[in-house]
């Protein structure tokens, strides 16, 4: 609770308080606190001191679901255990992750005995542990779920998802805070944070501007052949969005982009290529040739 601008716990408080109950006269002893929460409140907001709720902590994204189910595939057979390095370091990388993202939780946010938690929870899924009578944490949240049926059968799939979260992580220079205009995505998150970071290169932009218009005298959309500038006029000149070809899971860490790598695209082939996973742009080509095609 809150007063004269400063924080404190509520309980010692409260049971100091008592010694000055006439009732009472003496300060209360830790059997005695009753779960009366909101009687509690009443009074000390009575006395002046302002309750504040401790913050609950948001529920976890995919791509933190994603990072616990790859720790938990590691071997499922064996959970490692609220103070083993592999949680105390996933712990670890959440905390980063959040603080990088933007995202606010009390101080027991992600805490190594969550991280625990969450994979007692995939446990609960798990086939495998089902069939020897076993049962894991019984609650659990459909964010599990969905996770795991995501990716049933497809291990490689989640790892090199994980790997690209971590190297997204790894990378200082992406900026992982949402931002408003994200595409709708299955490549989305963190991952599709680090996948714009890699076409926001400016300097790079313009090489491939100029070596285009060098190439072909004008900046047309590679799919769809838009021309911003023959549409618009004036307005529309050197107007193109730049999308990188490579799925962000295959690249490694501090790989370069070449100028191969980007495709100069419309806005609305870019959100195409970004709706499954990753579309090939050629493959958007031939999509949008076949659909132009007279029958
Ligand atoms: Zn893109
Ligand atoms: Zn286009």
């Amino acid at each position: 609770m809150r007063h004269g601008g400063k924080e404190y716990d509520s309980k010692p408080i409260w049971a100091v308080a008592h010694k000055w109950d006439a009732d009472v006269a003496r300060p209360l002893k830790v059997n005695e606190f009753s779960g009366g929460a909101a009687d509690t409140v009443k009074k000390l907001q009575a006395l002046g001191f302002e309750v504040v709720k401790e913050p609950s902590n948001p529920d976890w994204t995919w791509d933190e679901h994603v990072l616990a189910l790859e720790l938990y595939m590691r071997d499922p057979t064996t959970t490692p255990g609220h103070g083993s390095k592999e949680v105390l370091e996933l712990s670890a990388l959440l905390n980063a992750l959040a603080r990088r993202s933007g995202l606010v939780g009390n101080d027991r946010f992600r805490n190594p005995n969550g991280v625990y938690m969450k994979l007692m929870n995939f446990r609960r899924l798990d086939p495998a542990v089902l069939a020897e009578g076993k049962k894991g944490l019984s609650q659990g949240a459909a964010g599990e779920e969905r996770v795991w049926n995501a990716y049933l059968g497809k291990l490689d799939e989640l790892r090199a998802r994980a790997a690209a979260i971590r190297l997204a992580i790894d990378d200082a220079e992406v900026d992982l805070v949402p931002a408003a205009d994200d595409y709708e995505a299955e490549e989305g998150g963190v991952v599709l944070r680090l996948h714009k970071s890699r076409e926001r290169d400016r300097k790079l932009i313009g090489k491939k501007k100029a070596q285009v218009l060098a190439q072909t005298g004008k900046l047309a959309c590679e799919p769809c052949g838009f021309d911003f500038r023959e549409a618009y006029g004036d307005v529309g000149d050197g107007f193109i969005e730049a999308h990188h070809r490579k799925p962000v899971s295959t690249l490694k860490k501090g790989e370069k982009t070449r100028l191969a790598d980007l495709a100069l695209v419309c806005a609305n082939c870019h959100r195409v290529l970004h709706k499954r996973g990753l579309m090939a742009v050629e493959d958007l080509a031939k999509l949008i040739g076949i659909r132009r095609a007279p029958a």
